[in-house]
């Protein structure tokens, strides 16, 4: 399997400085060319008046190659959500949600070309997975973002601040972001380094979402970072997870909150509890009282998802008075509950459902070669 090329945004600034000088010009191009990319998002030569002409298409060649090519944009909520479904330098493909909202813009991104996790009720999941992203590829999508924005300009024509910033970054698009660990963590630095090393969004804004991969939740937390961790629960009971997600046979229920205690321990955040509501399934009265029990007294949040069905699937969102019941007897342990708005439903852009139903259609291969 043939890897991305290499980019700035795959490497550390020392390592950018270094990779300028074996191409023959001075260091402090690297900075240069890193304002570019992580202050301005231009990845054009034309825009780099500060650099000889020559010197900066030989480095944006070298060093900035293209990653992502726009296949297709879809928009809904008036303009406040739009998702992106871009095709990679193989073939594969992944989608990043853009998400307006008054007090922030929260970008949904992919860590991986689908998803080997095979969680039956999650669309990324039946496809199987093609491969990890780099980490310039996550980059690239929060930059797009970035430029999306630039491009609408100022938020309300009356504000002098000029165009809205991404604030939010939440790793809930495609793939398992623990599942490709270095490139996800290296990513996270990039964007959360100032500028000219990253993007400068601040680490709390940024939410990775897992599975449940035990081990990578206690590596996570040795990092130091001071990201959001969010764990797809989905049942507080071994029997329902381990259909709703098939790695809970190897990490059970009780394991996965223990190293999520520790998570928030380490890092004082709370820990994010997603739970997706499907009827009949795990919206029982009995599975609240019993979530509510395992949460009561830890730094824990529970984000409740209507199940955006997929395609042919036999499963379905709880019925409204259901979902109210669970909310209530869930918040009744004392256990801080809220229900996810569906932002982007209709364009399947609610995150976790990306690509698959835009993606393999039988005349797009999946994958190069
Ligand atoms: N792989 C990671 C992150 C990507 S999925 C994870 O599973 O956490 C982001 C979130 O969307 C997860 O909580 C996932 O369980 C949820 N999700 C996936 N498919 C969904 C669907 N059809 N309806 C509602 N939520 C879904
Ligand atoms: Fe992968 Fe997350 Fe989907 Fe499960 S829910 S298949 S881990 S993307």
């Amino acid at each position: 399997m043939s890897r991305p090329p290499r980019h700035l945004a795959d490497l550390e600034l020392a390592e950018r400085r270094q990779a300028v000088a074996e191409l023959g010009e001075r260091g402090f191009r690297a900075d240069q060319l890193s304002r570019h990319y992580f202050g301005r998002y231009t990845d054009s030569p034309e825009d780099m008046t500060d650099l000889p002409a020559a010197v900066r298409a030989a480095l944006a060649g070298e060093l900035l190659p293209p990653l992502l090519t726009e296949e297709r944009v879809l928009a809904c909520d008036k303009g406040a959500t739009r998702k992106t479904l871009w095709r990679l330098f193989d073939g594969a493909f992944v989608e990043s949600v853009l998400m307006k909202y008054p007090d922030r813009v929260t970008m949904c991104v992919s860590s991986q070309a689908g998803c080997g996790m095979g969680c039956p009720f999650c669309a990324t999941g039946q496809a199987g997975l093609t491969r990890n992203l780099s980490t310039a590829e996550i980059v690239a999508q929060v930059v797009a973002g970035e430029r999306a924005l630039q491009a609408a300009g100022p938020a309300s024509p009356r504000t002098r601040s000029g165009p809205a910033r991404v604030s939010n970054v939440v790793f809930m698009g495609m793939g398992e972001p623990l599942a490709n660990y270095r490139n996800v963590v290296a990513a996270v630095r990039r964007l959360t380094d100032p500028v000219p090393s990253g993007l400068g969004i601040s680490q709390r804004s940024v939410t990775v979402s897992t599975v449940g991969l035990v081990p990578a939740i206690r590596r996570l937390a040795a990092e130091k970072l001071s990201v959001t961790l969010a764990v797809s629960l989905h049942a507080p009971d071994d029997a329902a997870r381990d259909e709703l997600v098939p790695v809970n046979r190897r990490w059970k229920v009780a394991e996965v909150l223990s190293a999520a205690w520790d998570y928030a321990a380490a890092t004082g955040r709370r820990v994010s509890i997603e739970y997706a509501l499907i009827r009949d399934v795990n919206d029982q009265p009995w599975r609240a009282d019993l979530l509510g029990s395992l949460l009561a007294g830890h730094l824990a949040h529970v984000n409740l998802i209507p199940l955006n069905p997929t395609p042919g699937s036999k499963w379905t969102a709880s019925r409204p008075g259901v979902q109210e019941e669970f909310v209530r007897r869930v918040a009744a342990h004392g256990v801080a509950v809220t229900v996810r708005d569906t932002r982007g439903r209709e364009i399947d852009g609610a995150c976790g459902q990306l690509a698959a139903r835009a993606v393999p259609s039988p005349d797009v291969p999946a994958r190069a070669g």
